[in-house]
């Protein structure tokens, strides 16, 4: 496998042969990502032009091995200043793949706004002036029609403009797992978009046939059994991740009212079974997925992907909206902008309690259609108080003067579930090496709401104590690390082991990992981030939930009365987690500066 560099500012590419020594210590997607900017340290602004921004994809990405599709984005964030990445699936991860190369390190700046072509004949930097301005939505579908059988991966107009909150879309949707302002990246280096040409022959090599026919049988037996993952039966494939909004709404956990309460009567209303009853057009999957959890939904006229459990709870139940269509309607409408969803949800929340409280001029209310449509709107094109808002939750409470207001940290807003009602949630986020911003799929096991989904979680057989919850907390961490770097789409976990992902390295990748050292993997890429903040001015103390759920109690129902303290977790985590300095480690990738 190859890693091409790509420097914008003269459009040239050289490729460097990966040494498998580097993808046994780190693997591929989030890992490769992590280790080539520490590799390639860079410590000037997120948005100057030698700012790298790495496409990559794990190692089980472009083989047959079931739900790995991930395309990884890494990079340092322009909202939060930390490292961030993000996962996203699909079908672009696996063109990336089949072309040879694990990965992208693209940095400089183009002279005029251009698009990246990568195929199995190598790499192209394309002027692309006349895509100038137009929505993200609509630059997959041009880029698409000109390139045929193509991903791709856009920025809109708010990317355009390097608005902090701007995201990318992924052929014209999935951009929830895609926050931290990579869209922003993109605009600051002129580039509207990536283009994967879907190779003719994946180099995929078996090394021993018979075993891999054994393991798969294995593999799609685990996903048949499952009573989440089963193409026909599971919850997930029936009701898509927003069944997560019905088990959080059920437990008194979703964030409501910019999470001033964990509770609002009618959630059904936007989950799972809602939506396959309401506006459900079809199921869609990723590439290598029997699963099928994807939506492809309707609303006020769009066509759309989503919106999905993060969408549901950050421009839904936090703004006060119950109505499917109208969600669905502005999801759609952040893709079109390149605007993060969740982000742009929350900060809308953020605002409405701020109008309500009389820190702005404008009387707001909470969940109005036509309000929300204006403001993302004015957030992409930096109108008005748009131009704060564009900068995300965090800024637009401190810019109002009302921090407590603030639902983020390190600048980037919680999602999915409150904390105080979902301790160990509140806990990761704090942890989390990027901020907020975590995904409940990803950590599915420390949710308590989600014993109800038949998840095996932490809480299930037990009542954890505060060290159960710490350690469990870093373990997950690694263990999610490693599978990032595989590739695997996160549900995979809920049916697969570390031994079947091993066994499928080994096979498909023909190397020699053991699960000891999947989670060193896992461990190393957990140092690298640390590394990276560290030397991006973050530590420890950064490691902080913000007041609203530290010190202002739950009002009312099932949590009442309950705050997340996490003071005590916090010391027991750094007692449990040692981070071994890894500079010897990175050795082994090139130098692309
Ligand atoms: S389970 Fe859902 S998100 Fe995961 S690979 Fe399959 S369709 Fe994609």
């Amino acid at each position: 496998m190859k890693i091409a560099h790509i420097d914008l500012s003269d459009a040239s590419v050289e490729d460097f042969e990966l040494d498998a020594t580097a993808l046994k210590l780190f693997g591929g997607g989030r890992g490769l990502g992590v280790a080539l900017l520490r590799r390639n340290m860079f410590d000037g602004e997120p948005l100057e032009p030698r700012s790298p921004l790495a496409f990559s994809v794990g190692l089980l990405v472009g083989t047959p091995f079931p739900l790995s599709n991930r395309l990884s984005m890494v990079f340092r964030s322009p909202l939060t200043k930390t490292v961030a990445w993000a996962q996203t699936g699909g079908y672009a991860g696996s063109a990336l793949a089949g072309t040879g190369y694990a990965a992208l390190y693209i940095t400089g700046r183009s002279e005029k706004l251009s698009y990246l072509i990568v195929s199995e004949n190598g790499i192209k930097v394309v002027e692309a002036e006349n895509l100038k301005g137009l929505d993200a939505v609509t630059t997959c579908s041009v880029l698409k029609s000109v390139h045929g059988d193509a991903r791709v991966v856009a920025a809109g107009p708010a990317g355009e403009r390097c608005v902090p909150i701007a995201t990318v879309v992924n052929d014209m949707g999935r951009s929830s797992g895609v926050r931290h302002g990579v869209g922003a990246l993109m605009g600051s280096k002129n580039l509207k978009a990536v283009v994967f040409k879907t190779p003719k022959n994946p180099p995929v090599v078996v090394k021993d046939h018979a075993w891999f026919t054994k393991l798969l049988k294995r593999l799609q037996e685990k996903l048949r059994r499952s009573s989440l993952l089963n193409h026909d039966k599971g919850l997930l494939a029936l009701y898509g991740t927003p069944v997560a909004a019905e088990a959080l709404g059920r437990n008194h956990a979703l964030p409501v009212k910019n999470y001033q309460q964990t509770y609002i009567e009618g959630f059904e209303l936007v989950g799972g079974r809602a939506m396959s009853s309401k506006n459900l057009l079809n199921r869609l999957t990723c590439s290598i997925c029997p699963v099928s959890c994807r939506r492809e939904t309707t609303g006020y006229g769009v066509r759309t992907e989503g919106p999905d459990y993060a969408q549901i709870s950050s421009l839904g139940t936090n703004c006060m909206l119950l109505d499917l269509e109208k969600i669905t309607y502005l999801t759609h409408m952040c893709y079109e902008l390149g605007l993060d969803p969740i982000e742009a949800g929350n900060t809308i929340a953020v605002y409405s309690q701020l109008s309500d409280e009389g820190y702005v001029r404008e009387r707001i209310g909470w969940g109005s259609f036509e309000t929300m449509k204006k403001l993302l709107h004015d957030m992409a094109y930096g109108v008005g108080d748009g131009a704060v808002l564009g900068r995300g939750a965090h800024e637009t409470a401190v810019y109002f003067n009302n921090p407590d207001a603030s639902p983020s940290v390190k600048g980037i807003s919680v999602q999915n579930a409150d904390p105080r009602a979902e301790p160990a949630w509140g806990f990761i986020n704090a942890v989390e090496s990027f901020g907020g911003g975590v995904h409940i799929w990803v950590y599915p096991r420390l949710i308590r709401s989600f014993d109800e989904l038949n998840v095996n979680t932490i809480y299930q057989d037990n009542s954890p104590t505060e060290q159960d919850i710490a350690e469990k907390v870093y373990l997950e961490q690694v263990w999610v690390a490693a599978a990032d770097s595989l590739g695997v789409c996160a549900f995979s976990r809920l049916a697969f082991t570390p031994t079947d992902y091993v066994d499928g390295v080994n096979i498909l990748r023909n190397l020699d990992l053991t699960v000891e050292t999947l989670m060193d993997m896992g461990k190393n890429i957990l140092a690298a981030e640390r590394e990276l903040n560290n030397l991006y001015g973050f530590d420890s103390t950064h490691d902080r939930l913000p007041r609203k759920f530290t010190e202002v109690e739950v009002p009312s129902g099932k949590h009442a009365g309950k705050k997340c303290e996490i003071s005590r977790l916090l010391s027991l985590y750094y007692m449990t987690r040692k981070d071994q300095p890894i500079s010897k480690l990175l050795s082994s990738l090139p130098r692309l500066s």
